[in-house]
């Protein structure tokens, strides 16, 4: 089994050989090559402003290139409790924000001609406990009458019509949802960005912010840039130079793997509609084909990846899937690899203005189609000004409990055993 990333082995990624040098000034640099700053880079460029976005490895290196691939309807959290949390007006502005993300990246796959195998799959989210699909029921009733979003309930007697496996309790079915390869899709977006006339300078980690007037002196590792503004779009890779911001992200591990290319037969009673599948588990598991293969993934580990992490959970994450899938016992897992997801602590997306810096964050496993659409929403409101007035910037971006978390999530262990726990007894 290779630790390598699979996505990145079905496209030329973008490299290092060419560094395009640094420009000495910008109207807008974006800190992080990954879908936020590209897409947000596109938005800006194609306004005719100067950008350059500063990536610390290489140009999509980080979650973007190594993630599921799902281009999901709703949030993070489920929407019943986004409304008894926030109200029905911003409930259905975040909602339909999350349907409006998704026709954007159909939209900018369609306009920038990109061959990344976007298209309508649905997700299906499947319940592991009764108890679990009987709490679904209601959700169709729900999501039509306060959002006026059809969703399909899927009985335990036809979820064979949906997924090869007898491991769940009925499912519930969003066709709105689509899936993509996300290596081929955060190169197709850098190259359209480029086209829009945005620099893309890789290797160049930036190691230092200043104020200086109105403008910002970033420090980076190839040199230094000036900017107007700048927009912080690091993830889950968030570091200490934008030290706040580090304070209010959780960085959590997410672990995929890939099996050999099956069998067409195999293929089709596996997942007969090639959904997007993921489970109710807090530990959850996320899984959906490509091109024969199964992809699946999970929150095997929750520190990020390393050798290490990498290699456990791959075991764990083959265990788990021929648990659902004993059809796949013998199947070779070719490629294992790992990401970081930024959480924040309400587990909603957060963009908005600190200390003069723009931000978007806490995508939270969300963040394909979420991106993209708060990279483009963010750019059109720095260049307006306006970024109060934005749906994700309507709640305060929390920090921790009494102020306990500088960065370095020590609670992480604790945290995924109480998680287990929730999914033993929930
Ligand atoms: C394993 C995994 C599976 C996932 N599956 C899905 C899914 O199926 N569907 C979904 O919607 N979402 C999924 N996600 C989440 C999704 O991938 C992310 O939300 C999304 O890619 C975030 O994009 P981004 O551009 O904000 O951040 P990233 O793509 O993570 O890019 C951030 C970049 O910032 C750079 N950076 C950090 N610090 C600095 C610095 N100081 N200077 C310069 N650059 C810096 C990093 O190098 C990195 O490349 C998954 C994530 C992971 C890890």
């Amino acid at each position: 089994m290779n630790q390598q990333i699979y996505w990145h082995t079905t496209v030329e990624m973008p490299g290092e050989s060419d560094l395009t040098p640094l420009p000495d000034k910008a109207d807008v640099a974006i800190i992080g090559g990954g879908f936020t700053g590209l897409s947000a880079a596109r938005t800006l460029a194609k306004h005719g402003a100067k950008v350059v976005v500063l990536e610390a490895n290489t140009i999509g290196w980080g979650a973007s290139s190594r993630n599921g691939g799902m281009v999901l309807t709703g949030l993070k959290l489920g929407m019943d409790i986004v409304l008894k949390r926030y109200g029905r007006d911003l409930a259905r502005r975040l909602f339909q924000y999350s349907l409006d993300s998704v026709d954007l990246v159909e939209q900018i796959v369609k306009e920038e001609n990109m061959d990344c195998g976007f298209a309508r799959y649905g997700h299906l989210l499947v319940a592991n406990k009764p108890k679990q699909y009987e709490a679904l029921k209601s959700e169709v009733d729900f999501m039509e009458r306060e959002f006026g979003h059809k969703v399909k309930l899927v009985p335990p007697g036809e979820l064979k019509h949906e997924i090869g496996s007898g491991s769940y309790h009925g499912g519930l079915l969003d066709e709105v949802s689509g899936g993509l390869n996300p290596a081929q899709y955060v190169t197709g977006l850098a190259r359209a960005a480029q086209k829009a006339g945005a620099l893309l300078c890789a290797r160049a980690r930036v190691i230092k912010l200043e104020r200086s007037g109105n403008r910002f002196v970033i420090q980076t590792e190839r040199g230094i840039v000036e900017a107007g503004s700048v927009l912080v779009g690091t993830s889950g890779y968030t570091g200490n130079v934008t030290r706040r911001l580090q304070r209010k992200i959780i960085p959590i591990g997410s672990f995929v793997i890939a099996t050999e290319r099956l069998s067409d037969q195999l293929v089709a009673e596996l997942s007969p509609k090639n959904r997007m599948i993921f489970d109710y588990k807090h530990y959850l598991n996320y899984f959906r084909l490509w091109d024969n293969r199964m992809i699946f993934g999970g929150r095997a580990a929750f520190f990020p990846e390393n050798d290490k992490t990498i290699a456990r959970s791959a075991e764990i994450l083959r265990r788990e899937m021929v648990g659902i899938y004993p059809q796949l016992q013998d199947a070779k897992v070719e490629y294992a690899w790992g990401g970081t997801l930024d959480f924040a602590f309400d587990m909603m997306t957060h963009v908005g203005e600190i200390d003069g810096l723009h931000y978007s964050l806490g995508y939270a496993g969300h963040g394909v189609a979420m991106a993209t659409l708060s990279g483009k929403t963010v750019a059109e409101a720095m260049l307006k000004g306006n970024i109060n007035e934005h749906p994700l910037a309507q709640a305060s971006f929390p920090g921790a409990p009494l102020g306990l978390y500088d960065g370095h999530p020590w609670f992480l262990p604790f945290a995924g055993l109480w998680y287990r726990f929730l999914d033993l007894v929930e």
